[in-house]
Parts: C-alpha cells; structure tokens; sequence
C-alpha cells in the first residue's frame, strides 16, 4: 500500500469515526421525538422488527440522484411511498438514512436495461431521512414483469455502510384494483402473486407495505424497516 493510500484510508477511518459519532449524536436527540420510537411501537403505530434481507437482482445501479420525484413523467398511477427507518434494536428513528430505491416502470421495464437501457435513471432514487425517520418518495405503481410479484427494491445506506436490502411489495388485492385501469390494463395479467414468489416467500410478508389511495387519487404506501446500525 502506498503512503498515499494510507493516509487516505487514515483520513477515511477519522471521517468514518466523526459520522458514527455525529449519528449517535442525532440519535440520542431523536429519542423522545414523536412519529417513530417505543410510545409509537406500543401503540401500534409502527412495528419494530428486523426487516429481512433480501437479494437485491439483477437491476441495481448505485448513485442514482437525490430527488423526491423518480418518475420522469412515465406514466402510471401516482404513488407516494413513506419508508420509516427505525432501529431494529431501540425501535427509535434513524435520521440522515439514505434509502435508494429503484423499480419497474408500468410497463414492467427496467432503466439501464432491456428496452428501458437507453435511460439509466427513471424510478430510481435517493432519499435522506428526517428526523422521524421517514424518506419521502412520488413515484408510480410499480408494473409486473415475468417470474416475479409486485415489489420495489430499496438499499438502507447508513454512515457510507448498506444496513439493508431488501423488497418491498405490495398487497394482491390492492394490485389487482389498479392494474384494471390504464396503463397497467393493456398488458396481460401478471403470471405471479405475492404467495407464489420465490423471494417474498423468505419473509416477504414483513416487507409488505399498507397502502391507502387518498382523496387525491394517490396510492400511499408506507412502510416501516427496522435495521441494524452497522
Ligand atoms: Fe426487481
């Protein structure tokens, strides 16, 4: 190893030491904040588990952009996703998270890939999350595409270390209501539902985001992801 590079892991391991120091920090300060934490657990408001790990396929591309809206007017029906980070041991809310996620458009592509590869970015994205603990994301209805359910990926970076990846998905019934209207209704119907999905069977269920349309025509899902800080 050259001096160069030692020095530069060195400043590295210090700035890593300073991150650790500066979250815990924020983490004590999130503590009796309301949204997440164990009043919200009693209450059921949120669940604290680990949530599992789950392979991250094939589609992944790191350093997407940091921005709210991933869609880039694809069209699709409006979804808002709210991804709570927690602590799978405290249950208290991890500020400054940053959740990355990336899913098929509504016609079940992939940017970077196949017919979406000359595109790299749209429906991928990066969130920080608050003092709550939430990452905010406008986005549409994820499409279907051959041999799997419904679902968004999302990686949980924390202090420069991925805490998490995993799959969200989404309930069959609610997919099944959407998916009856344009433009998701001019493709044949999907060949796999939740129970029948090789990766939603290893834990999928605590992966499954509740989803409410609002008043606006807008699909709300959130969910709650518990995680382990290193
Ligand atoms: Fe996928």
């Amino acid at each position: 190893m050259t001096e160069s590079r030692l020095t530069r892991r060195r400043s590295l391991e210090r700035l890593g030491g300073f991150l650790v120091t500066a979250i815990g920090a924020a983490g004590l300060k999130t503590d009796s904040s309301e949204g997440a934490g164990p009043a919200a657990v009693a209450s059921g408001e949120v669940s604290c588990v680990l949530t599992p790990e789950q392979t991250e396929g094939p589609y992944y591309i790191a350093n997407e952009a940091l921005r709210r809206n991933i869609t880039e007017g694809r069209p699709g029906a409006p979804l808002l996703l709210r991804a709570f980070v927690v602590s799978a041991s405290t249950c208290n809310p991890i500020k400054a998270a940053t959740v990355d996620i990336w899913h098929a458009d509504a016609g079940g592509v992939y940017s970077g890939f196949g017919s979406g590869a000359a595109s790299r970015t749209f429906m991928r994205g990066i969130q920080r999350t608050n003092a709550k603990g939430l990452a905010l994301f406008r986005t549409v209805y994820p499409g279907w595409y051959q041999g799997r359910t419904v679902h968004i990926h999302v990686k949980v970076h924390l202090g420069g270390n991925v805490v998490h990846t995993g799959q969200l998905y989404f309930p069959d019934a609610m997919t099944d209501a959407v998916y009856k209207k344009a433009p998701y209704s001019s493709r044949p119907n999907r060949d796999v539902r939740n129970a029948d999905d090789s990766v939603y069977r290893n834990g999928g269920k605590k992966s499954l985001v509740s989803v409410k349309k609002n008043s606006a025509g807008v699909y709300v899902a959130t969910i709650t992801m518990g995680v382990h800080r290193s």
